[in-house]
């Protein structure tokens, strides 16, 4: 673990992610005590900017500001931060930025000194910058240094491997910090405690107990102007191959030997080799268009005219081991449909016919969000003189049973695993290269690379997606219960 002499370098200081999640995030640890003691943060990106303007920035995005204690931390939080202005491809800027480094460790006490560089930066300039980083920026005499990078890593298998061998001349794997967002989210952490901390849970972990699992992304919002990005990669790029695969890896992965990083991520390998590429019957395109006052993905002027991008998709994922043989994972992601919700649902088998008939099956749900929360829908006996089955739950709504509890952002705890120098939470790259192979074949296929672009259903704005997914999830034996379960409004967490 890093305990002082630590300088965070942020490179694209300008941008969103900087502005929206790394610099609030970086506050957030400031705040309750988990950053090295003299911790500084430097800004890095072409845009010109004078100290007080970087501070507006950086600090900009943080909730709670107007309350008293909190605008002091971030008054004491300013005192950190720094900018260097500068280019991206050449070495001069970077020698700059080096001096500005420099000048900040010359106050420090001992002469071990820690750089964390993280590239908030379009994929078009990774490959240089870490070259430029490591020739120009990196410390060699004692100290750590360490590089965070972010999706997209590629376009598919070609191109992710290009981009990681270019990296990988330069940084080693252990210096290496490839991030997943999902993989700090608490919920998505807490399937390792579920399965692995609960017998009971554990023991129907398998094909012998469970019909088909569904994981899903939804989006109450359309492109809204940055189109011009999303249509280059779709919605299997942006959710599917990344964040939606690693929970099912987490979900479905045997147990690993330790909590130890090399651990988790063998058997996370190990899920991800058994998984065939996704097959074009496994796989439902859908593209929303206007409804109700909303406008249709061809409406956004940034999204090129006649598009036949996908935003939405489902694909269904097999996995050829002894535990899952025949078990359908339905990965499901999709903008501009009716709520906001990520959640895991695995729906159990029937049970045994004979004394019941047609009631509803065992589902368990982890809502990874909003609102965190794990229950299994069952059946209870109706209150009364009847005997009759009625859907209920078993629930675990985190606001209500932890309520003193904050949930830290996911980029909070990415963070301070870096600092912490924990792997655990990163993607490997050999994960990488394996998650290529499941889906590169349907991208390209998708891409029109062999043949004529498939044409996605069209989906209204607002709706669940294209009218062909009950059918779709039917096929793999999805079974929903109709009206007969009911969730009463008050208990709305
Ligand atoms: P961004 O705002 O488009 O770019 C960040 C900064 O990079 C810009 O302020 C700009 O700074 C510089 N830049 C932009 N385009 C460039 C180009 N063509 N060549 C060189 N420099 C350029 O991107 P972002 O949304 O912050 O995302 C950064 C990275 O994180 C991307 O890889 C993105 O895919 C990933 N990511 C973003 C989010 C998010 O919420 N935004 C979420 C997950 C992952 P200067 O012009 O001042 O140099
Ligand atoms: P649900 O919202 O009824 O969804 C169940 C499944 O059925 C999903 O796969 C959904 O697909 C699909 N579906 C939804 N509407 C459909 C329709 N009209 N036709 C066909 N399929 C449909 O979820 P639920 O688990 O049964 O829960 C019901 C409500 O109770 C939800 O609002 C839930 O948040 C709430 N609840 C909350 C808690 C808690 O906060 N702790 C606990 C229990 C229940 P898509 O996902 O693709 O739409």
């Amino acid at each position: 673990e890093l305990k002082d002499n630590t300088i965070i370098i942020v490179f694209g200081a300008s941008g969103d992610l900087a502005k929206k999640k790394t610099l609030p995030a970086l506050f957030g640890l400031f705040r309750q005590g988990f950053l090295p003691r003299d911790t500084h943060i430097v800004g890095y990106a072409r845009t010109k900017m004078d100290q007080a303007e970087f501070e507006k920035r950086a600090t900009s995005n943080i909730k709670g500001a107007d309350d008293p204690e909190t605008a002091n931390q971030i008054e004491a939080f300013k005192q950190r931060l720094s900018y260097v202005s500068g280019g991206y491809e050449d070495g001069e800027s970077f020698d700059k930025l080096n001096a500005h480094l420099q000048e900040i460790e010359s106050h420090y006490q001992s002469k071990e000194c820690n750089r964390i560089f993280y590239l908030a930066l379009p994929p078009t300039v990774f490959i240089p910058v870490s070259q430029h980083i490591k020739e120009h920026c990196y410390v060699s005499k004692g100290g750590v240094n360490r590089i965070i990078i972010e999706k997209p890593f590629g376009k598919d298998l070609e191109s992710a491997r290009h981009l990681l061998s270019s990296v990988k001349q330069y940084w080693t794997e252990d210096e290496t910090f490839r991030i997943d967002h999902y993989l700090g989210k608490e919920m998505v952490k807490n399937l390792l405690v579920l399965r692995f901390a609960n017998v009971a849970l554990g023991a129907c972990w398998d094909k012998n107990y469970i019909s088909n699992v569904q994981i899903t992304f939804k989006e109450p919002f359309g492109t809204e102007g940055r189109g011009g990005y999303f249509d280059e990669f779709g919605m299997i790029r942006d959710v599917i191959q990344n964040h939606l695969l690693q929970v099912l890896t987490i979900l479905t992965m045997e147990r690993p030997v330790s909590f130890a990083a090399e651990d988790i991520r063998d058997e996370k390998v190990k899920v991800l080799r058994s998984i065939p590429p996704v097959e074009k019957e496994d796989c439902l395109l859908g593209q929303y268009v206007s409804a109700n006052g909303k406008p249709g993905y061809l409406d956004d002027n940034t999204v090129p005219p006649n598009s036949v991008c996908p935003t939405y998709a489902a694909t269904t994922l097999w996995i050829h081991n002894p535990r899952w043989e025949g078990v359908p994972f339905i990965l499901k992601a999709g903008k501009a449909l009716n709520e906001a919700k990520v959640e895991v649902r695995i729906q159990f088998k029937d049970v045994t016919q004979g004394i019941f008939k047609d009631i509803a099956r065992n589902e368990l749900v982890i809502r990874i969000q909003p609102s965190e929360a794990v229950y299994l829908k069952m059946n209870a006996k109706t209150p009364g003189l009847y005997t009759r089955a009625i859907p209920t739950e078993m629930d675990l709504t985190y606001k209500r049973r932890f309520t003193e509890a904050k949930i830290p952002e996911a980029y909070e705890s990415l963070i301070l695993d870096t600092l912490r120098g924990d792997h655990s939470n990163f993607v490997r790259h050999d994960e990488l290269d394996y998650a290529w192979k499941i889906f590169t074949p349907i991208l390209h296929w998708i891409d029109g690379k062999n043949g004529q672009r498939p044409k996605p259903s069209p989906y209204p704005y607002g709706s669940r997606g294209p009218k062909e997914l009950d059918g779709f999830i039917k096929k793999y034996g999805y079974k929903r219960a109709d009206d007969a379960y009911f969730w009463p409004v008050t208990n709305m967490a």
